[in-house]
């Protein structure tokens, strides 16, 4: 773990930063840099001030929302069961337990305590036994955290811990490429370790091409045509571990304690709200196809890709067009379409 955490610092000691003159005269800047545990691209037709501007609003939010940083709000929060946020944590608070509310706790930030006795946080896996799951499920109730939007001050019940991984990276696509059109910019894309935000089109009017990765293999299942979109996609392959010849991933059921196994092995959203995107592929991968199928005929508003474990894609009906499956030997040849 030690040697992974080296690794990475000096990853993002070495960030790189490069432009490039694009055809219209717009400057192509470009930045890897490693942040919220993950590594982030970004693609930016400005100047290297919207990069830093980026840059500055990721490591002030990560600082506030880490889990496992002592100084950090949360952190604070998870101990104490009380703390006061800066104005865009709290925004994104209220905003993501609305989609707890509307996925009836598919999502649900309080799921963290059972996220780290899989050992999920610290890459020290095991299997909990049931007694310790039920006892750490009585904490999980994303409806049992308050949030004050006058004092933007959130208090937990007894005992409860929450994380807003599930939804940060979408919140941080939208903040970011929000503040990019604000400042002139028309064309970015940024890639936050595989969720894709985009702003406008590429320079040259044409779509930005995004691949959506193969859950059962290498390489990807397809690509996505988008021009200010969202597509996020969140995947058993992104973190799981094996023992006795069972996987284990990182996606729990808030119902159950243990990982979701609802037959999908990913969910890609696309929609033009990167939070709601991001929250809904966490919890539409825990509620299985036949229940997202109905969610999404209820709640509408954006399109879906969803793998299941024998390799069957579907999508909804609004994708058929920008959408092209690229021939795999673990993924089926038809695409299933969902239609209202
Ligand atoms: P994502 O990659 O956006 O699907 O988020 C997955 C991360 O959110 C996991 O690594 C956990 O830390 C956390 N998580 C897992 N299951 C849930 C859930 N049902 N609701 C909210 N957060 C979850
Ligand atoms: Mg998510």
């Amino acid at each position: 773990m030690k040697k992974k955490l080296v690794y990475l610092s000096l990853l993002a000691l070495l960030l790189t930063s490069c432009g490039i003159r694009a055809q219209d005269g717009a400057e192509k800047v470009t930045a890897a840099i490693f942040a919220m545990d993950t590594v982030m691209d970004f693609t930016i037709y400005g100047s290297d001030e919207h990069l830093d501007s980026a840059k500055s609003f990721i490591s002030a939010l990560e600082s506030e929302l880490s889990v496992t940083d002592e100084g950090s709000a949360i952190y604070a929060l998870n101990r104490s069961g009380s703390a006061t946020l800066s104005e865009d944590a709290a925004d994104l608070l209220g905003k993501a337990l609305e989609v707890c509310k509307l996925t009836n706790g598919a999502l649900d930030l309080s799921i963290y305590p059972i996220v780290r006795a899989w050992g999920f946080t610290t890459g020290e896996y095991a299997v909990p036994d049931s007694e310790t799951l039920s006892e750490l499920l009585a904490k999980v109730d994303y409806s049992r955290i308050t949030l004050d939007n006058s004092t933007r001050t959130v208090t937990l019940d007894d005992g409860m811990e929450i994380d807003l991984g599930s939804v940060t990276k979408g919140y941080v696509g939208d903040k970011i490429t929000a503040s990019l059109r604000d400042n002139g910019v028309s064309s970015a894309l940024l890639n936050l370790g595989g969720n894709v935000q985009a702003l406008g089109t590429k320079p040259d009017g044409s779509k930005w091409r995004v691949a959506v990765q193969n859950p059962l293999g290498d390489g990807s299942i397809g690509v996505l045509e988008i021009s200010d979109l969202a597509v996020i996609t969140s995947g058993g392959y992104e973190r799981y571990f094996e023992e006795n010849g069972e996987t284990y991933w990182h996606i729990i059921d808030p119902a159950t304690g243990s990982p979701a196994r609802s037959g999908l092995v990913s969910v890609t959203i696309i929609g033009k709200s990167g939070l709601l995107c991001d929250g809904l592929s966490t919890a539409l991968f825990v509620m299985g196809l036949d229940d997202a199928v109905q969610f999404w005929r209820e709640n509408g508003g954006f399109d879906m890709i969803l793998v299941s474990d024998v390799g069957q894609v579907s999508i909804t009906t609004g994708l058929e067009e920008s959408f092209t499956l690229t021939p795999q030997d673990s993924i089926k040849p038809d695409i299933a379409v969902i239609t209202k």
